[in-house]
């Protein structure tokens, strides 16, 4: 009915599940029977509560959200969430010390630590510093590794080593943490943690930015305090970000307090006790958000529509969709070993991201031991792969703009078939640089 779709390889946003697509083209004009189209709706309307309710309860089931666990759909993306998590949980911490009667009453005082395995997570640590916070830097893979390459091991962060500057309390104010911070896939780096950080105090929530991997494999909520994520990778459109807190962290904060006041609109507390609907919602987002998850879901979930189900069950739950992203990748990263002109950026292989990957074309073959690199040489091979993949309708290949290099990003929505076509071309182009 329409024209051959393209594979799109973006990072983000990034190809949201054919569908999809379809069903809400379907439903543009005339959702669920209202004779107008959702984004008419009033968000105060039966209508639009109910989904709201629907999609909350679906991504609870996908990701087996505990009870004590809420679930926030929130305006704004990564970046707002970088910001949220720093007053949310410096407020929670403040008020948790003062119930205690801890000496130092100054939330500048307090610790949040930061472990940075990438790009996003030192944007994350940076806005916290710019927000006047008091940060530490638990883990730098860049330093320890010269590059983000992968991950230090946890025996070598800070917070964990007996014998480092850092501890879990510091020492000088004797200030328990607010929380410990890191990304779980690094999107522009290619860095995904094969496991949850386990060395550090129970006590100090763990607050984790799954933008680019949620809903990719199953995850154990109950081991963190906070999990966000910006919509427009792994789920839907860009303009929502979901926020699952655990329910005793919820603290709000007033000038009285002698903190700054959250904004309202950066408010878990505020968001939860209005079921997300505190004020006008990204309501088109939300709903085709819902339509992605009710794509993984248990099809004894599923809305019907005319008495079929909607969708065919290619996927069915978060794990079919692990065990598929499991698959994409370690074939792409194979071909990628095998080749002798690209290489794989992130050099430890259990930190590689099944989600993004990083490589880089070199016209200098890995197998010839006299070969010299030449950067511009290999710089105009990647532009090339860049152009004639775009050509073979392969889109959005090229790496991030501050890395450089070609980035494959191969979330749930991107078919088996698609990784396919991608190594195909590349074994293509590689015979012709022979
Ligand atoms: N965190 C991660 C892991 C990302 O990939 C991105 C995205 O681009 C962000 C944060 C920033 O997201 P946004 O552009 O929605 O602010």
């Amino acid at each position: 009915s329409t024209a051959p779709r393209k594979w799109n390889f973006g990072a983000g946003p990034a190809m949201i599940p054919r569908p999809v697509l379809e069903r809400a083209q379907s439903e543009f004009l005339n959702y669920e029977s209202t004779g107008v189209s959702l984004m008419e709706l009033s968000h105060r309307s039966d209508t639009y509560e109910n989904l709201n309710n629907r999609a909350q309860q679906q991504l609870r089931q996908l990701l087996n959200v505990p009870a004590n666990y809420k679930i926030i759909f929130m305006q704004g993306g990564g970046h707002t969430q970088f910001a949220a998590v720093v007053y949310n949980l410096l407020a929670w911490r403040h008020h948790q010390n003062r119930a205690a009667g801890v000496a130092s009453d100054d939330w500048r005082a307090i610790p949040v630590d930061y472990i940075v395995t990438g790009s996003w997570s030192i944007k994350a640590a940076e806005e916290a510093k710019r927000l006047g916070a008091n940060v530490r830097i638990v883990c730098d893979a860049k330093k320890s590794l010269g590059s983000f390459k992968g991950i230090p091991e946890e025996a070598t962060w800070k917070t964990s080593d007996p014998n480092g500057e850092l501890r879990t309390a510091d020492r000088d104010s004797g200030l328990t943490p607010a929380y410990m911070y890191y990304c779980d896939n690094e999107t522009v780096n290619g860095v995904e943690f094969p496991y949850v950080p386990s060395m550090h105090d129970p006590a100090v929530p763990l607050v984790c930015d799954m933008s680019s991997n949620i809903l990719s494999r199953p995850v154990d909520v109950s081991k963190f305090g906070v999990i966000y994520a910006g919509a427009q990778k792994n789920i839907g459109p860009a303009g929502l970000s979901v926020v699952i807190v655990r329910e005793d962290l919820l603290q709000t904060s007033e000038m009285k307090d002698g903190l700054f006041p959250v904004p309202l609109m950066l408010d878990y507390k505020t968001m939860v006790k209005n079921n997300s609907l505190y004020n006008t919602p990204p309501m088109f987002a939300i709903y085709m958000s819902s339509l992605v998850f009710e794509w993984l879901v248990d099809p004894a979930a599923q809305r019907v529509q005319d008495g079929e189900q909607y969708f065919e069950k290619e996927l069915i739950g978060v794990q079919a969709a692990a065990t598929r992203n499991e698959r994409k990748a370690s074939k792409l990263y194979r071909a990628l070993d095998e080749s002798s002109i690209y290489r794989i950026v992130v050099e430890d292989k259990a930190a590689r991201s099944k989600m993004n990957v990083p490589f880089r074309i070199s016209a200098s073959r890995k197998d010839d031991p006299s070969a010299v690199a030449d950067k511009a040489k290999d710089e105009a091979l990647e532009a090339e792969f860049v152009a004639q993949a775009e050509a073979r309708g392969l889109l959005q290949l090229a790496g991030h703009r501050s890395v450089g290099g070609i980035r494959a990003s191969i979330y749930n929505a991107m078919p088996e078939e698609g990784v396919d076509v991608l190594i195909d071309f590349m074994k293509e182009f590689e015979q012709k640089q022979q």
